[in-house]
């Protein structure tokens, strides 16, 4: 099949095959059936045009929106493919012309309207046609768990067998595991081949930020606009967020053209605000998810959520819009954990339009959408690469490289200096260590709620069955609650030392590890980034921000008064080494040693490790990592 290339240039003046679209229609003309699951605008029709274009025969196709079916036909007659469509808009002569070439052997592409295999002319004619191909698209519509369920789809694998059993291509962007089988069951799909592939946008940048107050999401919201001068989206959830963060960024943001869109907005309005949005540069479209369809503006730079999507398919999709051309483009969540009641209410709400309906259907569809909330708020807080979950979620096996998402590029951004003047304190950076020995103790096996359970010994059956009980990080952090010891282990993942990973095999239980960071900082080759220094909440007595953890006090008496020559020259001489140090290691200088403990070393000149170990400031740790190169410096 060396020319199918070829055939795609002539037929459709089309340079080269899209990934996976080759191997698929290879196996539509060996006769396979074959699932197809690709992102809108990823090609899945060429996938079965190609085929009924260069073979002989009749080729049904079956789609559900009556107006992509009818500008499909019109651009496979312009490229001169033979091609007829069959649906409810179509005039009684016209339908009947149509019936009259298929009963002649119409030899091309037959769209047609799910419901209009059931008429009875239609039914009459159906065992007579000789099909080569059936292809249906959007297929997730057979799927009761999809998102637009149609009971016409149900019967489509009836029609089939009508049909005489054709090979069939199914085609849909959206489907995880469960609807996927219920695709190749109605339809009764054969060892069908199932190419999952195009999910991954390589230059999209996913992020997830956590607002755990609601009332600043604004505040973020306008930091990452303003931050941003190409075109933006920001997706709400309800219409009255829609008005509220118009009116927000209209007074925050009075160069830039903002404009809403929602469905309780006049049609002429929404029409007049969508245009704009498309025809303006640095413009801003605030809208709820009525907003997207059929929108591709290629040069969306940034995609705002404000509240969190009810799915990842939601999710994906809206995100989706950012980047159509390619460019390094960003799409952000802002994550607060309230925004879940939002969208457990539309939850609670569905089948309520449909008093009728069967309350165990209600009840599994429910289940199945709170299944799915869950993962989008695992989504919002996972510490692994965001790109990859999205990828494992629609079952994309495509490897990810080079990604550009937060928490891929956490590790690139330490060293982290934005804690003013706070240093972290030996017995800060002892706890790190012990928190991260643990996660190494369990090999990346485990989540971090078992890892929390060791740190603090529980007493309980698996912490014996496994033998953790008998690890020397067994109890370790006792005085803290499991809850605390969780957070922390939060903490370390977001400032880069460890992450999460899903096993090979299992989806969505994530197992913690160590980063390459991680790992020097449980050594003791580096330090701990900066914005760990508050990882112990202050206590509320001591009034500062700093940390405070029960430490033995190890003081030399405070040398108080100016330092005389000597020591300003030893003390100058003790800044450059710290200087030298700081940079080597990319830390802020005074996370090496502040002014003050230099200065004591200067005034006191310790000449051996255990004497400088006696300054304050100076804790076993720095001695062990700084102490040398100190007291060369004063030689
Ligand atoms: P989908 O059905 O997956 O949403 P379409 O089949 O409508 O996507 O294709 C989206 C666009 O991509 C169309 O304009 C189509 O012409 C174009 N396209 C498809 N395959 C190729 C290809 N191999 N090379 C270039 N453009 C392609």
């Amino acid at each position: 099949m060396a020319d199918l290339r070829s055939q795609l240039q002539e037929l459709f003046g089309l340079e080269e095959f899209r990934p996976a679209q080759r191997e698929v229609i290879e196996d539509v003309l060996a006769g396979k059936d074959v699932l197809c699951v690709m992102p809108t605008g990823a090609g899945k029709s060429l996938c079965y045009q190609l085929p009924a274009a260069v073979q002989k025969g009749l080729t049904i196709v079956v789609s559900p929106l009556i107006s992509l079916m009818e500008d499909q036909v019109q651009q496979l007659r312009d490229e001169g493919i033979p091609c007829a469509f069959l649906n409810s808009a179509l005039s009684a002569s016209l339908r009947r012309q149509v019936m009259k070439e298929l009963e002649q052997g119409f030899d091309g592409l037959l769209y047609v309207a799910p419901e209009r295999f059931f008429s009875a002319d239609f039914q009459e004619l159906m065992p007579r046609l000789r099909v080569k191909l059936f292809a249906v698209d959007e297929a997730h519509c057979v799927s009761q768990w999809g998102h637009d369920f149609r009971p016409e789809y149900l019967r489509l694998g009836e029609v089939r067998q009508k049909l005489g059993g054709p090979p069939c291509i199914a085609l849909t962007a959206t489907a995880t595991e469960d609807v996927r089988e219920d695709i190749i069951h109605q339809l009764g799909l054969k060892e069908p081949t199932i190419v999952v592939t195009g999910f991954d946008r390589p230059n999209l940048r996913y992020a997830s930020r956590r607002v755990p107050k609601a009332a600043e999401k604004g505040g973020e919201l306008i930091e990452l606009l303003r931050a941003e001068p190409g075109s933006c989206i920001v997706y709400c959830a309800t219409r009255k967020a829609v008005d509220e963060v118009t009116s927000l960024l209209s007074a925050s943001l009075r160069d830039r053209p903002i404009f809403a869109y929602h469905a309780g907005m006049d049609q002429a309005a929404r029409t007049a605000n969508q245009d704009r949005f498309m025809n303006t540069s640095r413009a801003i479209a605030v809208a709820t998810n009525a907003f997207g369809m059929g929108i591709n503006k290629p040069d969306v730079r940034l995609v705002v959520h404000y509240n969190l999507p009810g799915t990842l398919e939601a999710y994906y999709q809206e995100a989706g819009r950012a980047g159509r051309d390619t460019l390094p483009s960003r799409c952000v969540l802002l994550f607060s954990y309230q925004d879940r009641y939002t969208q457990e209410f539309f939850i609670d709400r569905i089948g309520q339009d449909n008093p009728g309906a069967d309350p165990k259907v209600i009840e599994t569809l429910q289940s199945h959408a709170r299944q799915k909330l869950e993962l989008v708020i695992r989504y919002a807080q996972t510490h692994r690469c965001r790109r990859q979950m999205i990828l494992d979620y629609f079952g994309d096996t495509s490897d990810v490289s080079n990604c550009n998402c937060d928490v891929c590029r956490r590790e690139e951004q330490l060293p982290d200096s934005d804690v003013a003047s706070q240093v972290l304190s030996d017995d800060l950076i002892t706890l790190v260590r012990q928190l991260l020995s643990a996660v190494a103790r369990l090999n990346g096996k485990f989540g971090v709620g078992v890892v929390a359970e060791v740190l603090i010994g529980s007493q309980n059956e698996k912490m014996q069955r496994w033998g953790f009980d008998k690890l020397s990080v067994f109890g370790l952090l006792r005085a803290h609650s499991g809850k605390r010891v969780i957070a922390m282990l939060h903490r370390l993942m977001e400032a880069g030392l460890a992450r999460q990973r899903d096993p090979d095999g299992v989806k969505f239980r994530p197992v913690v590890e160590l980063t390459a960071t991680g790992v020097a900082v449980m050594k003791g080759t580096q330090l701990p980034p900066a914005s760990l220094a508050d990882l112990v909440p202050r206590r509320s007595s001591s009034g500062s921000a700093s940390v405070r953890i029960s430490r033995e006090t190890r003081v030399v008496p405070e040398e108080s008064g100016p330092l005389d020559a000597e020591a300003t020259d030893r003390f100058e001489r003790l800044r450059s080494v710290r200087q030298d140090i700081a940079r080597q290691k990319q830390l802020p200088a005074y996370c090496i040693c502040l002014d003050a403990t230099l200065r004591q070393i200067a005034a006191t000149r310790p000449d051996s490790l255990s004497s400088l170990e006696r300054v304050k400031g100076m804790g076993p740790y720095k001695v062990k990592m700084y102490g040398q190169a100190l007291l060369d410096a004063m030689r």
